[in-house]
């Protein structure tokens, strides 16, 4: 769906859609919207700005940070947001919809794709880290082996996570020796 400036300086959009998984692009592989993604929303112009306000709702897929089996977040958000018309004098490097640490979102030309407006919302709702649950185990170090499921054999248990992917690196080393 397209916010049209042209249309919205005739009148205010009112928004209810459902995007099926799969119908929008996150550009990322490290989530996945498992669960339509619901969006109530209304988009009006005033003066030059786009404002869009409203609620979406959706699950998204993660990865367990400690783990790395797939973790499903309920995500939920409000938004009141502003798009202010791009200045002509933008270089291209600089032309992105929104910094998302900054408040300030940019649209180029006649409008900007509610889409694009969602994948930015989604992507600030989740959390930065997921956790499959609390007393996650991890993967041993050592052998790779996912301790929520099963014991290794291994002397001690290394539960950094920053260790997990080399672990399950040398798990697919070893299946192939
Ligand atoms: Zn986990
Ligand atoms: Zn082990």
């Amino acid at each position: 769906m397209f916010l049209d400036v042209k249309e919205l300086a005739v009148h205010k959009l009112n928004i209810r859609k459902s995007y099926t998984p799969g119908n929008i692009d996150y550009h990322t592989a490290e989530l996945k919207q498992v669960e339509p993604l619901d969006v109530l929303a209304t988009a009006e112009l005033i003066d030059s700005q786009i404002r869009i306000t409203g609620r979406l709702e959706t699950k998204i897929e993660l990865q367990c940070a400690r783990c790395l089996e797939p973790v499903v977040e309920d995500v939920q958000r409000h938004f009141d947001l502003f798009y202010s018309p791009l200045p002509k004098d933008t270089k291209p490097e600089e032309e992105r919809l929104k910094d998302l640490d900054a408040d300030i979102g940019f649209y180029k030309g006649d409008g900007l794709f509610l889409a694009d407006v969602l994948v930015e919302q989604v992507l600030l709702a989740v959390p930065m880290k997921a956790i499959c649950r609390s007393d996650c185990r991890g993967l041993c170090a050592a052998c790779g082996a996912n301790l929520n499921h099963e014991e290794c054999r291994c002397e001690t248990h290394a539960t950094d996570p920053r260790l997990a992917p080399l672990a399950r690196l040398k798990q697919d080393w070893l299946k192939k020796q």
